[in-house]
């Protein structure tokens, strides 16, 4: 098992998994750049490092939660980054922020080909998880997160405890980067199914159509699906979701538009031709031009509306 654990990215849902981690018991060593952030984990009695090599340092296992591919990049492979030196303490990296399948591939492979500091006869080189998460940040708050994994079954059996005390769920999704392939995939079909329901309401609203009772005939017929049972996104159809509170919280649209610019070009990469996901990904940059990008992704049924009285 994991004693010590390196949490580097304290940002939104990194300071809630961190937090849970300390609250299960494990040692929690932690590194954000922002210096706000870690000042609240030295006030609870973490250990406070000054860079991801010194967490790897004094840490059995290292969990990053980091904005983007690029970050992720740099905290392994930078000047004082993670792989520093070539010689890991930890054997185990996890990295838990949404990325590009093939980045996570990327750092898989410079992981393994590092050397562990002590010799050990189990496991005989180090490895690294691509571990993105489902649920936001109440979800990372309560614990109740999803991880979908990519890399080795058995380092994925050997970190499961620690993603259940952030976590309720895990699913291991194959070999590296198959976690950031399941993640992207599922936000690709999620903002085109919000974006699909929120068309057809727009289009009953203008036939005249209330959204309650369309909502209930979706709801009771084959167009029924999360953006429409549980996520609703007409304001006053359901309670206590974004819609409802002019799409505060929940699900930012510049987090959806970098969801799906990640799973464009993963496709283009790949070469799949996905005209949904270049759809979408239009609608969500464009709406993050306008200036809804903190909004809830659900607010791109306004989009349509505003259409309509232009
Ligand atoms: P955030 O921007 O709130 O937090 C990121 C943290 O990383 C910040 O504290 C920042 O200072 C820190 N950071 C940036 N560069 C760093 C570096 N080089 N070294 C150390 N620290 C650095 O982001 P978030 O909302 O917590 O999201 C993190 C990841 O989780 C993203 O990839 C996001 O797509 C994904 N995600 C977010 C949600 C959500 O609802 N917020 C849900 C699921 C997945």
């Amino acid at each position: 098992g994991f004693e010590s654990v390196g949490f580097i990215g304290l940002g939104n849902m990194g300071s809630r998994m961190a937090n849970n981690l300390i609250k299960a018991g494990y040692r929690v060593a932690v590194h954000d750049i922002n210096s706000n952030a870690v000042t609240k984990f030295s006030d609870m009695g973490a250990a406070t490092k000054e860079t991801p090599l010194k967490v790897a340092e004094a840490s059995d296992v290292v969990i990053t939660m980091l904005p983007s591919s690029s970050h992720v990049y740099d905290v392994y492979t930078g000047p004082n980054g993670l792989l520093r030196g070539g010689e890991l303490r930890p054997w185990l990296l996890i990295d838990s922020s949404t990325i590009d399948p093939q980045t996570s591939r990327k750092l898989s492979i410079a992981v393994s080909d590092c050397t562990l500091k002590e010799k050990k006869d189990y496991p005989k080189k180090p490895a690294m998880l691509d571990a993105p998460v489902s649920g936001g940040v109440l979800a990372a708050e309560a614990g109740t997160l999803t991880f979908m994994v990519g890399g080795s079954e058995e380092s994925y059996l050997a970190a499961k405890s620690l993603f259940l005390a952030m976590g309720k769920n895990t699913i291991y999704c194959g070999g590296s980067g198959n976690g950031s392939a399941a993640k992207i995939c599922n936000n690709l079909a999620m903002s085109i199914s919000m974006i699909g329901v929120s068309e057809s309401l727009a289009l009953g609203q203008a036939l005249g159509l209330s959204a309650s009772i369309l909502t209930r005939v979706l709801n009771s017929s084959s167009g029924r699906c999360w953006s429409s049972d549980s996520y609703n996104p007409v304001p006053g159809v359901m309670e206590g979701v974004p819609s409802s509170r002019n799409y505060d919280g929940g699900f930012a649209s510049k987090l959806m538009a970098k969801d799906l610019n990640l799973g464009a070009t993963s496709a283009e990469e790949v070469g799949v031709r996905c005209p949904l996901t270049s759809q979408a990904q239009k609608i969500y940059t464009e709406l993050c031009e306008n200036g809804h990008e903190t909004e809830d992704f659900s607010c791109v049924f306004q989009h349509y509306y505003s259409g309509k009285n232009e």
